[in-house]
């Protein structure tokens, strides 16, 4: 057992009072150890260091700002190993909802309270709270500094990966999506996940971009020349719509090396969509005048996309994978998974399911007619030379296995 006391406890919430009541239900009960944020930025700076990095976290779903599902992304790109309780006055299936939501992010849930919050039902949830077993081995994952980051750039250590996007209706490999490595010389391979945002934090992210869309054309180019027309997906950061330069240096690589605008899909996150939206907005815009194909990625994760989706003419839909995956048998994610779709149809989108896992999924997207797939089930992100050994393959496998079965 661990001390009560010894839990690190943090509240966020927006509202004062439920603050202090909160506080003292947990101070009644020996939890002392704990600290109250009323906004999301304060309690990011809480779990940014290391000394008070709550073991667990009461979160308030609506709060002005940011609120909580935003700031459940920041837990995720933190790596937070922490359990969390999610606290709204919204009714049980909103909360159910969000439930889903963390949980699509590997984040620990003990569960949720629902406003007004009841003694008993906060402290039956604290007491099932254990301290998270060990890590293991794959989830301890190591920081890299920036000047590691920069090196790897420098000396040519990022490998782009591609995985493919196919029709769902005909099985045709209509493109790929890239996907950075590192191929870190000690530590064998690095995922994006653990250096995209550092990269991002110390403004090296223009840099990574600019070689990851070099490669990619480059690529694109070659594929092309040997007969293979695929529509290239190079994802895109917010940063990187921080300065107008962008879509010269996107249109530049495109005419020099060349290839059609309209063969090359730039992915942004729905969520990065926020800040301060002008410049990003007409970097966007432009490069669509010039029938470059914009993405909509990780849709259903963010909130207030639909001002979005009015405001800037996306082409393409990406359904987030926590939301396609056993959606076939889960009414909650299909909910979700439903209503994306069509909204991409209503707005002549393509939606591009992603995280199609096994042959239910595929099944899923079959019976309600989405365009794209992308996932392991149809293809791990590969290496450039294995696209069309693959193709190859797919196109019989899709022929005589999936098509065929599955509409019997
Ligand atoms: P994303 O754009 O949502 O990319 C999809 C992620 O899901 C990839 O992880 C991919 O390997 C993984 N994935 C693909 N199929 C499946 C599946 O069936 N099941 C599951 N569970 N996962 C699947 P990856 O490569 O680790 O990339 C993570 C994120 O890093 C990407 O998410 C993207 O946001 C970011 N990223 C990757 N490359 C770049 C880049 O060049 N620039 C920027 N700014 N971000 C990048
Ligand atoms: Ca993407
Ligand atoms: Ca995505």
């Amino acid at each position: 057992m661990v001390e009560r006391s010894a839990i690190k406890i943090l509240i966020l919430d927006d509202d004062p009072f439920m603050l202090k009541l909160l506080a003292r239900i947990l101070a009644n009960q020996g939890f002392t150890a704990v600290v109250c944020c009323d906004n999301g930025r304060d309690a990011l700076a809480q779990v940014d260091n290391e000394t008070t990095r709550p073991d667990l976290i009461l979160l308030d779903l609506n709060m002005p700002g940011m609120d909580g599902i935003e700031f459940v992304r920041y837990l995720v790109e933190r790596q937070f190993t922490g359990s969390l309780i999610l606290v709204s006055g919204e009714d049980m299936r909103m909360l159910r909802t969000a439930e889903r939501l963390v949980q699509a992010h590997k984040i620990h849930m003990l569960g949720y309270l629902q406003k007004p919050v009841k003694n008993e039902a906060l402290l039956a949830l604290l007491t099932q709270w254990v301290p998270p077993s060990p890590m293991k081995p794959s989830v301890v994952k190591k920081k890299y500094s920036a000047e590691e980051i920069r090196l790897a750039i420098n000396e040519d250590n990022l490998v782009n990966y591609y995985q493919p996007k196919v029709s769902v209706a005909s099985g045709a490999v209509i493109g790929v999506e890239t996907l950075v490595r590192w191929h870190h010389p000690q530590d064998g391979l690095v995922f994006p996940d653990q250096f995209i945002s550092v990269a991002e934090a110390h403004g090296l992210i223009n840099d990574l971009t600019r070689l990851v869309l070099s490669k990619a054309f480059a690529q694109a180019r070659i594929w092309q020349q040997a007969g293979f027309e695929l529509r290239v997906a190079v994802n895109v950061s917010m940063d990187n719509l921080a300065s107008l330069d962008f879509q010269d240096l996107v249109a530049g690589l495109a005419a020099e090396t060349g290839i059609s605008p309209n063969k090359v899909v730039l992915e942004v996150t729905e969520s990065q969509l926020m800040g301060d939206m002008r410049v990003s907005l007409e970097i966007l815009t432009r490069l669509r005048l010039k029938r470059f194909h914009l993405s909509i990625d990780d849709f259903g994760t963010g909130h207030s996309s639909l001002a979005q989706l009015r405001d800037i003419p996306f082409d393409e839909l990406k359904i987030d994978q926590g939301f396609v995956h056993r959606a076939w048998k889960d009414e909650t994610l299909r909910v979700i998974y439903d209503t994306s779709l069509a909204l991409a149809k209503q707005l002549n989108m393509e939606a591009v399911a992603e995280g199609v896992e096994d042959r239910d999924d595929w099944d899923l997207l079959r019976r309600t007619g989405c365009d794209l797939a992308q996932g392991n089930f149809i293809s791990k992100p590969l290496l450039a030379e294995e696209i069309p050994g693959w193709i190859e393959v797919w196109l019989k496998r899709v022929q005589t296995e999936l098509m065929i079965a599955s509409s019997n």
